[in-house]
């Protein structure tokens, strides 16, 4: 049996060679990481919870026009998307205050915000991806003025999108972090959505209790994390018979 090419291996995924030029395989592990990776787990079911939750958003996405690198998905824990060149920011929209926003201006978490608050970080883990601003951007060429435009366009879409789906499940969107790739259609560059969404990447707070559904759970030991995406699965309809990943049984 071939073997297949491994382009780059992260924290919560491995990116193979596609089948056809220009696309990737992109597999979900189950390793979960917090804290620029000083916290980490294995989290069974995380991979395959994510892998069919950021299926559901990117299809979601595609079906509006708003363009994303997802193509199918291949199996549990695999997909197909299309390479891109990844920009590299992480790209943080915030509705409600929580996290570091909370810490770096001392507003309470779950304050809302009033108006969605876009930020960038700089994506590089041994700096722990520091806050820039678009100074920074345009003087260090990571996008240019044009790119901002759409991915501010881009990143306001996926809030309105998102934001509207949860709140139709009773979760609220507290944050999210995206990331945007460019691909090129002949001469042309166009900017999509790219690694993944997930409640790895997103704050989502039930509306009535505020219990928390994302991986806050993971990094500050709120209980079982499994538990926390499933209720997000279930709730969209997503998995909607697989309360927990089944595991091979082993006889020996
Ligand atoms: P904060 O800046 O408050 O830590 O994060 C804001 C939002 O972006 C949260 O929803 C958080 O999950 C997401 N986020 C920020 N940095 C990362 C990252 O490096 N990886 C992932 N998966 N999400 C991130």
């Amino acid at each position: 049996m071939a073997r297949r090419k491994k382009i780059y291996e992260g924290k919560a995924k491995i990116l193979y060679e596609g089948p056809e030029p220009g696309t990737i395989v992109q597999y979900f592990k189950d390793d979960a990481t917090a804290f620029n990776a000083e916290k980490k787990d294995v989290i069974d079911g995380k991979g395959v919870l994510n892998n069919r939750l950021s299926e559901f958003f990117m299809t979601g996405l595609n079906t509006i026009g708003v363009p994303t690198h997802f193509i199918r998905r291949l199996n549990m824990r695999e997909q197909l998307v299309r390479a891109c060149e990844i920009v590299p920011l992480e790209v943080i929209v915030r509705n409600f205050a929580a996290g570091t926003m909370s810490k770096r201006l001392g507003i309470d978490e779950g304050t809302q915000l009033p108006r969605p608050i876009v930020e960038y970080c700089y994506k590089d883990d041994s700096l722990g991806d520091p806050l820039v601003t678009e100074e920074h951007i345009a003087a260090f060429g990571w996008a240019s003025q044009q790119d901002m435009d759409d991915i501010l366009s881009l990143a306001l879409r996926v809030n309105d999108y998102l934001s509207g789906l949860m709140y139709g499940v009773g979760i609220r969107l507290v944050d999210f972090k995206i990331e945007v790739g460019r691909v090129y259609d002949g001469d042309f560059q166009r900017l999509v959505v790219a690694d993944e969404i997930s409640p790895d990447s997103c704050r989502l707070w039930d509306i009535e209790s505020g219990q928390k559904l994302d991986k806050d759970v993971f990094r500050r030991d709120l209980g079982s994390l499994t538990d926390a995406y499933s209720e997000v699965a279930r709730r969209l309809g997503v998995m909607p018979k697989m309360t927990t990943v089944a595991k091979p049984t082993l006889i020996n």
